[in-house]
C-alpha cells in the first residue's frame, strides 16, 4: 500500500460508518473522506439485523427519542428522494400481553413515550366515542399516525391480529415504527458519498501515530501491504471491535458485547399475516411441550431448563412481500456478555426454542412444532454500553472521534448519529441531545448517580 492522505479516515464500513460519510461528504462537502474496511461494507454486523426502526424509547429525559425521531426523519427524506428504494414501512410495533396485570405498565411505557415527544396515545377499550384506530398499511410510510393505540378491547385485538392468542388481553401498538431494506439505505448512502468523492479501501486499521496528543496518521494493512495515511481526523466506527480500535488511541472505551441471533423460516402455512407489524410478546414464557416431552426433558440434567419460564421478549415479523412466507423470529433469553468472536457458534436448539416461545403468541405455530422447516440462522453481536446508549463525539484524543456502540438500534439510529458525528467534527451546531451519546458523559457526577438507578435500556 503507498502512503496518502485523508481529511477523514473512517474506520468501519457498517452503517455507521457509512451514515458518517455520507453526511461528512453529501452535507458538509467534505471531499478526501476514505472509509478503511477489512470486510465488504455493511457485512459483519450490518447486514444481520431485523431491520426495524421506532421512536419509542424510555427516558431518563427525551435523548432517545428526540435522536431516533429525527433519524426517522431523516429516513423519510431519504425515501422520499430516492423513491423509496429502501422499503421504508411504517407497520409499527405490536407489544401483546395475556397478562390483564400488565396493562397499566403498557399505560404507563404509552404515556412515558408521548411525553418525551413519541407521539399521543390513543385508548381503545370498546367504548363509543374513542378514537378510530387506523390500521397500518402494509407498505410505505406517508400519512400514517405517530404516538401509539393501546388497545385493551379483546374484539378489536381479534379482528386486526386474528393470528394472535385468543388469551391476549391488551395490546399496545406504537406507530412511528416499521422497518427496511438495511442494505439498500446503507448502499444508498454510500453510493451517495462516493459521487461526492468519499473512497472506500479494503484494509485493516493497525495503528495510530499522535503527534503532540493529537491524530497525525493512521497505519493500514491491505493486500498490497502496509502504510501509513496522513490524516488529522479518525473516526471509530468498528462495530464489535470498538474497543480494540479505542485501544490503539490509548482510550478504553466503556463497552460489553451479547450475541443476538434470527431465526429466518418459512411459514409455507401462512400461519403469521403477511401484513402484520412486528410482534413482541411481553410476558415469561413456559413453552408447550407434550406429556411425554416434559418427561423425557425433565430427567436430563442437561435438558431440564427447558421446562422453566422462559424470560419475555420473543419477537418477530413476517419478511419480504406477499409472494413471500418467510417470517423472522429473534428471542436472545441467554444475554450473558461475551467477547466477539469470528465465526460463532448458535445454539443448535435455538430455532426449536424459539419457534415453541413464538407459539405461545401464535398458536397456529404449533403445527409446525418438531417438524420446523429448515431455519436459516445468522446474528451478530449488540456492542452496548451499561445504559444501551450510543458513543457518539470526540474521544480524549484531538482528532479522534466514536460512532459505535448501537446495540440493537444500530441501524435505526445510524441517520441521526452520522449527522451528530459530522456536526461534533466539523465544529457546528449541535442538537440538544448531543450530550446525552457522549463519552465525557461518564464524567458526570450526576450522570453517574443516574446511572446506579438506571432500571429501563429499552432494549426488547
Ligand atoms: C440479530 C440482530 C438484530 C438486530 N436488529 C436490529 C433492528 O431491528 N434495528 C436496528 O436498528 N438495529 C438492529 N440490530 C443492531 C444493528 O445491526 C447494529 O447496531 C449495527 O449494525 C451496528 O453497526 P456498526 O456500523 O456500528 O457495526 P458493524 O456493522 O459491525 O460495522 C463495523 C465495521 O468495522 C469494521 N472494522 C472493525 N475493526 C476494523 C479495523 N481494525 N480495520 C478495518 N475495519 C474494521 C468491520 O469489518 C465492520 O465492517 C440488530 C443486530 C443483530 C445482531
Amino acid at each position: 500500500m503507498t502512503d496518502s492522505t485523508a481529511d477523514v479516515l473512517i474506520c468501519g464500513a457498517g452503517i455507521a460508518g457509512i451514515a458518517a460519510a455520507y453526511q461528512l461528504s453529501v452535507r458538509h462537502g467534505i471531499r478526501n473522506i476514505l472509509i478503511v474496511d477489512e470486510r465488504p461494507p455493511l457485512s459483519l454486523t450490518s447486514d444481520k439485523s431485523t431491520e426495524c426502526y421506532r421512536n419509542w424509547w424510555p427516558g431518563p429525559g427525551d435523548a432517545m427519542v428526540s435522536l431516533m425521531n429525527r433519524s426517522i426523519d431523516i429516513m423519510e427524506a431519504l425515501a422520499r428522494e430516492s423513491g423509496n428504494i429502501f422499503n421504508l414501512n411504517r407497520r409499527g410495533y405490536l407489544f401483546v400481553t395475556a397478562d390483564p396485570a400488565r396493562i397499566p405498565a403498557f399505560r404507563r411505557a404509552a404515556e412515558e413515550a408521548a411525553d418525551l415527544g413519541a407521539g399521543p396515545v390513543r385508548h381503545h377499550t370498546g367504548q363509543p366515542g374513542e378514537p378510530e384506530y387506523v390500521p397500518a398499511p402494509p407498505g410505505g410510510f406517508e400519512h400514517q399516525p405517530t404516538g401509539a393505540d393501546l388497545i385493551t378491547d379483546s374484539a378489536m385485538i381479534r379482528e386486526h391480529f386474528p393470528y394472535l392468542s385468543e388469551r391476549a388481553v391488551a395490546a399496545v401498538h406504537p406507530r412511528r415504527c416499521g422497518w427496511f431494506s438495511a442494505q439498500q439505505l446503507g448502499m444508498y448512502m454510500l453510493e451517495q458519498a462516493r459521487e461526492r468523492g468519499a473512497r472506500l479501501m479494503q484494509g485493516c486499521v493497525e495503528s495510530v501515530r499522535l503527534a503532540g496528543g493529537r491524530v497525525e496518521a493512521v497505519g493500514v494493512r491491505s493486500r498490497e501491504g502496509a502504510g501509513a495515511v496522513s490524516t488529522r481526523n479518525l473516526v471509530n466506527a468498528a462495530g464489535p471491535f470498538l474497543p480494540h480500535v479505542g485501544r490503539m488511541l490509548g482510550v478504553q472505551l466503556p463497552v460489553f458485547h451479547e450475541l443476538h441471533v434470527k431465526v429466518a423460516f418459512r411459514d409455507h402455512l401462512r400461519v403469521v399475516g403477511r401484513d402484520a407489524p412486528l410482534l413482541i410478546w411481553t410476558d415469561p414464557t413456559i413453552l408447550p411441550w407434550s406429556q411425554e416431552e416434559r418427561a423425557m426433558l425433565a430427567e436430563s440434567a442437561e435438558t431440564r431448563h427447558l421446562l422453566e419460564p422462559f424470560p419475555a421478549g420473543v419477537h418477530a415479523r413476517p419478511e419480504g412481500g406477499h409472494d413471500s412466507d418467510v417470517v423472522l423470529i429473534l428471542w436472545t433469553y441467554d444475554v450473558r456478555p461475551v467477547e466477539p468472536v469470528f465465526p460463532f457458534s448458535i445454539d443448535p436448539h435455538y430455532p426449536e426454542i424459539a419457534l415453541r416461545g413464538l407459539s405461545v403468541m401464535i398458536p397456529g405455530l404449533e403445527a409446525y412444532l418438531g417438524r420446523m422447516p429448515k431455519p436459516v440462522l445468522d446474528g451478530g453481536y449488540y456492542t452496548k454500553t451499561r445504559e444501551n446508549r450510543p458513543l457518539i463525539g470526540p474521544l480524549p484524543v484531538e482528532g479522534a472521534y466514536v460512532i459505535g456502540a448501537f446495540s440493537g438500534f444500530g441501524l435505526m439510529a445510524a441517520c441521526a448519529a452520522g449527522e451528530l458525528l459530522a456536526a461534533h467534527l466539523t465544529g457546528s451546531d449541535l442538537p440538544h441531545y448531543a450530550p446525552a451519546f457522549a463519552l465525557d458523559r461518564y464524567q458526570d457526577p450526576k450522570y453517574q448517580k443516574l446511572l446506579a438507578t438506571w432500571d429501563q435500556t429499552g432494549q426488547i
